[in-house]
């Protein structure tokens, strides 16, 4: 089937997906907590939310239960410091996810933004549950450990590295996406130069990458020994080559591959969007009405100028019906 005639550029009207989740009809996103009680020197959101605060489980479970019954097939679970769940009523997001998978039945659960710590040993074999997608946004911000303890992050290289690899061990080809901040106040080319190759060994299926830019009231903000702008843009640029190729390689390895794909919107070209559960974008062309289902389909290319894997259509229909 040649895809080359349909526009896989020309985006739906809802949104284009730009962000890391997409929002739809399809998918809801579930706040299961408020607030953070770490103090990274950047962040700006812990002084606007205050403490943790924590949803009752039941709460949440009837919410994802309403959105079920009302069509959703995807449930996303957010918050400010999602791995913190439970630290003020006695519970754990591990807790929250095995009732959740035991006491609903959307056929999807998906975990956003979790920092990379507060997670138990065991936390990675809840995704032997085919329900829980085999996919994570892990933020890193640096790959470097002295500029990650000027972050007053949580987590060092070492520790995120054993993470990713627990995971990975778990599930094969789980997906780690992350946030990187480039030009931290002090950030030398020595440093520089380790995070570029801590990123490389991990290896990302996305990354958001964001030029620091000091938040008032934060800690980073009154740092002495500032980024020159210049140096922030060509390391961006670098990263962002660097992301790219991370990302190629990773879409590569599912090719030939067979998955769930829930498919969400058709485009004025007659080119359907939808995810893989490890949260890649495919497109496939079909007359079909393929809004909300979840199909099994083959993963037959891999689209490089668009970064979007394409699925096969079984029909080999390319009618378009207009929407
Ligand atoms: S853990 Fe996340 S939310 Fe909490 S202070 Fe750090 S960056 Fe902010």
């Amino acid at each position: 089937m040649a895809l080359q005639h349909f526009d896989l550029s020309a985006q739906p009207s809802l949104d284009d997906s730009q962000t890391l989740f997409s929002r739809g009809r399809h998918r809801a996103f579930i706040k299961v907590q408020d607030g953070c009680r770490y103090r990274c020197t950047y962040c700006i959101v812990t002084l606007a939310r205050g403490a943790e605060r924590s949803r009752p489980i039941e709460d949440i479970i009837d919410e994802v239960n309403r959105h079920h019954r009302a069509g959703v097939q995807e449930a996303v679970i957010t918050g400010v410091h999602v791995g913190g769940y439970g630290s003020d009523n006695d519970s754990s997001l591990y807790a929250l996810i095995s009732e959740l998978l035991e006491r609903t039945e959307i056929p999807r659960l998906r975990l956003a933004s979790v920092e990379p710590w507060d997670l138990p040993d065991h936390f990675f074999r809840l995704f032997h549950n085919p329900r829980l997608m085999p996919h994570m946004h892990l933020p890193l911000q640096s790959g470097c450990d002295s500029v990650l303890r000027r972050m007053a992050r949580r987590c060092k290289t070492a520790e995120f590295e054993r993470l990713v690899d627990r995971a990975r061990s778990e599930i094969p080809l789980f997906n780690v996406t992350t946030d990187l901040i480039v030009g931290f106040p002090g950030e030398t080319d020595a440093e520089w130069q380790q995070t570029l190759r801590f990123v490389e060994r991990v290896g990302f299926g996305h990354m958001h990458i964001f030029s620091f830019s000091p938040r008032e009231g934060t800690k980073a903000a009154a740092m002495v020994d500032p980024v020159a702008e210049e140096v922030k843009r060509l390391r961006s640029r670098e990263l962002h080559a660097l992301a790219e190729s991370m990302k190629t390689a990773a879409l590569d390895q599912h090719v030939g591959k067979e998955y769930e794909i829930l498919w969400e919107r058709r485009n004025q070209t007659g080119v359907w969007t939808g995810y893989t559960p490890h949260f890649h974008r495919v497109s496939r062309v079909s007359g079909m009405g393929l809004s909300g289902k979840i199909v099994r389909q083959t993963i037959c290319s891999l689209d490089r100028p668009s970064g979007r894997l394409l699925a096969m259509d079984p029909l080999q229909t390319i009618e378009v019906i207009p929407v």
